[in-house]
């Protein structure tokens, strides 16, 4: 039974013949998680619809030797907005969260962070959208109705609560979350924060439990930044993911294998 909310991922994918179009096809259907699959060869897109992590989907079409890069994000009927943040610190901690609202009562919160130590880590939206002084300045957890910290779960947490996510063996953690108090337009300009250590839900008998979670030191954030929804991002350079488009990064300069499609859009 398909419990978990379902999104559409809309990636360029590098297709050049009918043979790359059934291998990317045949890499992801039957896959569990993966609801419908379309590809449009000759504007090299694929779009998913899956209640899989936006990576996952992402290996599972390189998987086939070809480059994805994720374009956009939408819900599989409608959706109220989507956001991303880019997390970095003073560490190497860094990744990428997603928000996607589903509906009223439905945020899908779709990550993956990498360099973090095995185990639990607190993930929180924080008050302030201020990096200013690295994740000093992002403020305390997005508290509007000035509740005591907890999990995400319960009636009695911040609003910015969203627990805790799992970095594996090797320092990544991928994650997608549904929650039901978190709003994407009151979290833009606000800041998604990854901590050392796991947060004790406000459960803990440390005096930070009520506040904080005591989940330790702060080790990457990001501004949340309204994104891009489907077939919104035409561009060849995705700006929201600091990503380049496989056209760009694997053109030649001229010749061979340059084609008129290279030529960037004007209004670049
Ligand atoms: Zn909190």
């Amino acid at each position: 039974m398909e419990t978990k909310q379902v999104a559409k991922l809309e990636f360029a994918v590098q297709l050049s013949c009918e043979s790359c179009v059934r291998a990317v096809r045949a890499a992801l259907e039957g896959e569990r998680g993966v609801r419908s699959v379309h590809i449009d060869l000759s504007r090299e897109e694929v779009l998913v619809e899956t209640s899989l992590n936006t990576q996952e989907v992402q290996a599972l079409i390189e998987s086939t030797g070809r480059r994805a890069v994720l374009k956009g994000v939408g819900g599989a009927q409608a959706d109220l907005g989507t956001a991303v943040a880019m997390l970095s610190g003073t560490g190497r901690v860094q990744g990428v969260v997603r928000f996607l609202q589903l509906s009223q009562d439905c945020c899908l919160i779709d990550g993956t962070i990498d360099g973090l130590e095995p185990g639990l880590h607190g993930l929180h939206v924080h008050k302030l959208g201020d990096l200013t002084q690295d994740c000093m300045s992002c403020g305390e957890h997005y508290n509007p109705f000035g509740k005591q910290h907890g999990g995400p779960e319960d009636t009695e947490r911040h609003v910015g609560d969203l627990g805790n996510i799992l970095a594996a063996a090797d320092g990544r953690a991928t994650f997608r979350l549904e929650d039901s108090q978190l709003k994407v337009w009151d979290v833009i300009g606000r800041s998604m924060v990854v901590d050392s250590g796991e947060d004790d839900l406000g459960k803990g008998n440390h005096s930070l439990s009520s506040t904080t979670g005591n989940s330790g030191e702060r080790v990457a954030c990001g501004i949340i930044a309204r994104s891009a929804g489907l077939f919104q991002n035409p561009k060849q350079i995705c700006a929201c993911d600091g990503v380049t488009l496989w056209e760009e990064r694997d053109r030649p300069l001229a010749g061979k294998g340059r084609r008129v499609t290279d030529t960037p859009p004007a209004n670049l």
